[in-house]
């Protein structure tokens, strides 16, 4: 199931998403049901059906916490100058930097240098903490597709990636949440302006999904509607204004967003 989060008009619903093309593309014959409350307990819904061309995508979730894993490609750490971790590498963004699909990416003038990185979130749906690997499904709501934006250029003068990678737009979530993906089975692309920067596999991860969730929740407890990011494959390259840059997950859809500079 498809789960999106939207507004029309003043209203905000959760809503599951039906009718898409077999690229997992929106067409006329779209359509959102609302359902009841938060898709976490269960997912009722509320009865009314609407084209999903009227209304206005969200981001899927509003997250308490971002935690993201650096690193998680062996080809990615390379073109790094570097090598993927033993243990999954975390960092966090901060919930202020999500944005929805179709929503602009701010460029800082702090930098000269923001990046694209295209990666594959998982949605929590359960509250939880210290979660074996064997059990990690069962506090799995979903799957997403994420942007990783980051100032390269102050990721390497801070020592640290909390600038860098914490600017308010630098985390694109959506279009929707897939809540039966397989991850190992999906492949990520990224574009900009419509040519392939990013291509790969799921599979090449060096952390699966079961093992990053499992790592994240022996350190700290995971609530409904954290986001974890799973590391980016190679090929990350800069954003510039005027960009359109798309992240696209076979089995779930392609998140959109155009980069535009943000005025001083
Ligand atoms: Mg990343």
């Amino acid at each position: 199931m498809l789960i999106c989060r939207f507004a029309v008009g003043e209203d905000i619903w959760f809503g599951a998403v039906d009718g898409l093309d077999d690229d997992d593309q929106v067409t006329d014959e779209s359509i959102v049901a609302p359902i009841e409350g938060h898709p976490f307990v269960d997912i009722r819904p509320e009865g009314s059906v609407m084209k999903l061309a009227d209304v206005r995508l969200l981001a899927p979730v509003i997250p308490s916490k971002i935690v993201c894993v650096g690193k998680n490609y062996r080809e990615h750490a390379a073109e790094m100058d570097s090598e993927a971790p033993d243990e999954p590498l975390l960092f966090l963004k901060p919930s202020t930097a999500v944005i929805g699909s179709g929503d602009p990416i701010d460029l800082p003038w702090q930098s000269e240098q923001v990046e694209h990185e295209g990666e594959l979130a998982v949605v929590i749906g359960r509250m939880c903490k210290d979660i074996p690997i064997d059990r990690v499904d069962e506090v799995v709501f979903g799957y997403t597709c994420a942007n990783d934006v980051t100032a390269r250029d102050l990721q390497k003068s801070d020592g640290q990636w909390a600038r860098a990678k914490g600017f308010d737009t630098f985390c694109p979530l959506g279009p929707w949440i897939q809540t039966e993906l397989s991850p190992a089975d999906a492949d990520l692309t990224v574009r900009v302006n419509g040519e392939q920067r990013q291509h790969g596999g799921i599979d090449a991860m060096v952390h699966d999904v079961p093992a990053v969730v499992s790592y994240v929740s022996s350190c700290m407890t995971l609530l409904p509607g954290d986001v974890i990011l799973t590391g980016t494959p190679e090929g990350v390259g800069p954003l510039t204004d005027g960009d359109l840059v798309s992240v696209g997950i076979s089995g779930i859809g392609t998140l959109t967003n155009p980069v535009r500079s943000a005025a001083p």
